[in-house]
């Protein structure tokens, strides 16, 4: 019995001895670190180590840096740390606490350009040599090495892989130079010797975050022995996407209580890059690149990128015929869907290509949507209460009942069907027609006063009705700039002219409401001040403003006024026989 217990004893011992430091341990994990860099072999090592799957640390120097700048960019972007190792490699134990901690500050500013704002770099002070001075300034961990090859003496490849090699063991840190091409392919035959061997090439930060040690600032580290746990790499995050109407919702996801980063500008993920808190819209096309992080700076997974260049079909085209309205799309096989608002409210519709027939006052709004393509961006047309069709005037514009009004009397019209370009300039050629209609005047007979109106011109008759009458004068040049626009002082002066004409009084001129008097030109100050006493011009929160350019939609509201105005003062006059 007895001895049956001890062999069941001396079992279950054997089996601990040999499985539990395999299980507990998890991988064999090392740290290969480089010193004084970046150099002219860095990129070679950077290609090296991406051909193997191996990340390591850089300790890199100011003085490098300021020349290679890219190699650091690189290097950060592939999941390596960045670490300083001072500005020019003084003895840090010689200086002032001061001078140590500007060593840093300086190097800091210029891997901030890289890595993004908010980056920790750990320290390795250069030759090794820290005192109580240096930990306490330096203020993050200062990571030493355990196996040194010296390979910035030796120069031979051969001999810094033997030594890497021989030296080497789990949690070691291993130190080179990335200044010699010997030290290069050293390292690298080194990582394909190790790598066999079952090591894991990891960061400085990663072989202390996975065997669950913390690392303090100012304390020194030469290794990471085995504590007997392996929290693991982090992997990748994932994207996710999900077409919604126009754009795609995003949803990132990683491992639990992993930081993802990520930037949809085609700019690399940084330290100062968004960080994700939940599902979020973009617009096509789009890349989306992503990374999972403890710290962007060596803890830290791949990156993953993904790119939608799925378009958007082409917004409906909607046009009022004699029949109704019809909606055409120029995206192949694109179905239409709308929805009218207004005195009719219809519920969202597929067009099914019969002409829609509308009640003045309504708004229609429609999208497309086909196969192969995002949805198409809203277009929206109103059937307005005097039956004017406008793709760009909504009843939400202070003007929109004026251009209503307008264009149903003929006074003013759109530049092309359903076009009415509230925004854009009024032309001398548009505002002149505009009081001709206006005016209800016969087509007058005669030629052309300015040699750039032509009979042949839309605005030929009214600018000889307006130069007869005295409401347009012209240039000295004998012509009169029809295409020219006007700014809001010229279309008051053109409205009092046209108020003279009609033999209507106005008040007197009142210009005391306008803070920006002094910038009224000297010419538009009684045409202004009339026209406002009348209330036909109000300007905008005390401003008039006399030098903006009028617009077709601030014209039409104060035509509106100019002839209501007219209106009031014929029904005010006394009847003459
Ligand atoms: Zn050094």
């Amino acid at each position: 019995m007895k001895r049956c217990v001890l062999i069941m004893l001396s079992a279950v011992l054997l089996m601990a001895l040999f499985c539990s430091p395999a299980q507990a341990t998890g991988s064999k994990l090392i740290a290969l670190t480089f010193d004084d860099g970046p150099g002219q072999y860095t990129d070679q090592l950077l290609d090296g180590l991406k051909a193997r799957g191996a990340k390591a640390t850089f300790f890199v120097l100011g003085d490098c840096v300021q020349y290679h700048q890219d190699t650091v960019a690189r290097a950060f972007q592939e999941g390596h740390q960045i670490g300083e190792h001072s500005f020019s490699h003084p003895d840090l134990t010689l200086l002032s606490r001061g001078e140590i901690q500007k060593q840093f500050q300086d190097l800091t500013k210029l891997l901030d350009h890289a890595c993004g704002s908010g980056t920790r770099y750990m320290v390795r002070p250069p030759f090794g040599k820290t005192n109580d001075v240096v930990e306490q300034a330096v203020g993050a961990p200062l990571i030493q090495w355990n196996v040194d090859p010296l390979d910035w003496a030796c120069r031979d490849a051969q001999e810094v892989k033997r030594c890497l090699v021989n030296h080497a063991s789990d949690g070691a840190i291993l130190l080179a130079h990335d200044l010699y091409s010997t030290t290069v392919d050293g390292a690298l035959a080194a990582v394909d010797d190790l790598q066999a061997q079952g090591y894991e090439f990891v960061t400085v930060s990663e072989l202390f975050r996975r065997r669950g040690v913390a690392l303090k600032n100012g304390a020194v580290y030469y290794r990471c022995s085995s504590t007997g746990k392996d929290l693991g790499a982090i992997s990748a995050p994932k994207i996710s996407v999900t077409p919604k109407g126009e754009q795609y919702l995003v949803t990132l996801s990683a491992q639990e209580g992993v930081p993802i980063y990520y930037t949809i500008d085609g700019t690399p993920v940084r330290q100062d890059s968004t960080q994700y808190t939940g599902p979020f819209m973009v617009s096509t096309p789009v890349t989306i690149q992503a990374t999972a992080a403890y710290d962007l700076n060596g803890s830290r997974s791949e990156t993953v990128f993904q790119t939608l260049t799925q378009p958007q079909a082409q917004p409906p085209v909607l046009s009022l015929e004699e029949d109704g309205l019809t909606f055409s799309c120029s995206t192949p096989e694109a179905s239409v869907y709308y929805t009218v608002t207004g005195v009719q409210d219809t519920s969202e519709q597929r067009y099914d290509g019969a002409a829609l027939s509308l009640d003045p006052g309504v708004t229609v709004t429609a999208y497309a949507k086909a196969p192969g393509f995002l949805q198409s961006a809203a277009a929206t047309a109103v059937y307005s209460p005097s039956k004017n069709f406008f793709c760009d005037v909504f009843p939400d514009a202070w003007y929109f009942d004026a251009v209503d009004s307008i264009c149903a009397e003929g006074i003013m019209e759109c530049t092309e069907p359903g076009c009415f370009q509230p925004d854009s300039p009024v032309t001398r050629g548009q505002l002149v027609m505009a009081l001709y209609h206006a005016s209800g005047d016969p087509v007058p007979g005669g030629h052309s006063p300015f040699q750039d109106v032509s009979t042949e011109d839309a605005c030929a008759d009214a600018v000889l009705w307006a130069y007869s009458n005295g409401i347009v004068l012209g240039y000295d040049d004998r012509s009169f700039r029809p295409q020219n626009s006007i700014t809001r002082q010229e279309l008051a002066v053109f409205l009092h002219r046209f108020l003279r004409w009609n033999g209507t009084d106005l008040p007197r001129p009142d210009l005391s409401g306008y803070r920006d008097i002094a910038g009224i030109a000297h010419w538009a100050r009684k045409p202004v001040g009339e026209l406002t006493a009348g209330h036909i011009l109000t300007g905008s929160n005390g401003y008039f403003d006399p030098t903006a350019t009028a617009s077709r939609g601030q014209t039409a509201a104060l035509l509106c006024r100019t002839l209501e105005y007219c209106q009031q003062s014929i029904s005010a006059s006394p009847v003459s026989e």
